[in-house]
């Protein structure tokens, strides 16, 4: 689109953003900044600043063709691998089917995310189980929500001898693992989970409490 933005509706004169509550003259830009105002992150002003630039800024049109057809083969082809639940195209992923990947060693972690910086970082060679949330009795999330029966599946079915919990060293990541280690008791399996303590770099002066005893409760002689 080379025309004007239509943004008649901004009744505050705030440069055309609509951000005051006002609305567009254009219903089909009004549906435009209303579904993108639902992504997380963007409220309406800044919904409103990506739909006039998808459609009036420098490059606008190729951009908004490239955005759609990018939304279009993501939605056909990205999925969860229904082993581990990392996000991949092909299923299951090429990490559950690599003969390069160690099979003795599980790593469970929350999200899809967390598999990024684990890879990249290149050190771990095993596979990995994907929980999609952590347990959260405040927020509702219960152990039924969560996928521990597949994860006890998944274990009877292959030959993993040691899991590793990487988790938040969080509230709900700590109940996470509680829960996984009860779960797991009695299992010949060898359990750990990440240490917690110092990152590399920072002071003592100005490390938390919380980390601070953890570092004195997971010390390590030399
Ligand atoms: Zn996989």
């Amino acid at each position: 689109m080379d025309r004007d933005p239509v943004n008649g509706g901004s009744r505050g004169g705030n440069g055309g953003f609509g951000g005051d509550g006002g609305e567009f003259q254009s219903p089909a830009l009004e549906r435009l900044v209303r579904s993108l105002s639902r992504l997380p992150g963007l409220g309406r002003k800044s919904a409103t600043r990506v739909a006039l630039h998808l459609l009036t800024g420098g490059g606008a049109a190729a951009h908004a063709d490239e955005l759609t057809t990018a939304l279009s083969e993501a939605r056909s082809q990205v999925r969860t691998c229904s082993r581990c639940g990392a996000i991949t195209e092909p299923d299951p992923c090429r990490i559950c089917t690599s003969d390069r990947r160690d099979r003795s060693q599980l790593c469970v972690v929350a999200s899809p995310v967390d598999v990024l910086p684990i890879e990249k970082a290149g050190f771990f060679r095993g596979r990995y189980f994907v929980l999609g949330g952590l347990l959260s009795p405040l927020d509702g999330v219960r152990a039924q929500d969560l996928p521990f029966d597949r994860l006890l599946d998944r274990l009877a079915d292959g030959p993993v001898t040691e899991m590793i919990i990487a988790l938040d060293a969080s509230v709900e990541g700590e109940t996470t693992a509680l829960y996984i280690q009860r779960l797991l008791s009695g299992n010949p399996l060898q359990l750990s989970r990440l240490a917690t303590g110092i990152p590399v770099g920072g002071a003592l002066a100005y490390t938390d409490e919380v980390t601070l005893q953890r570092a004195f409760q997971f010390r390590r002689s030399f």
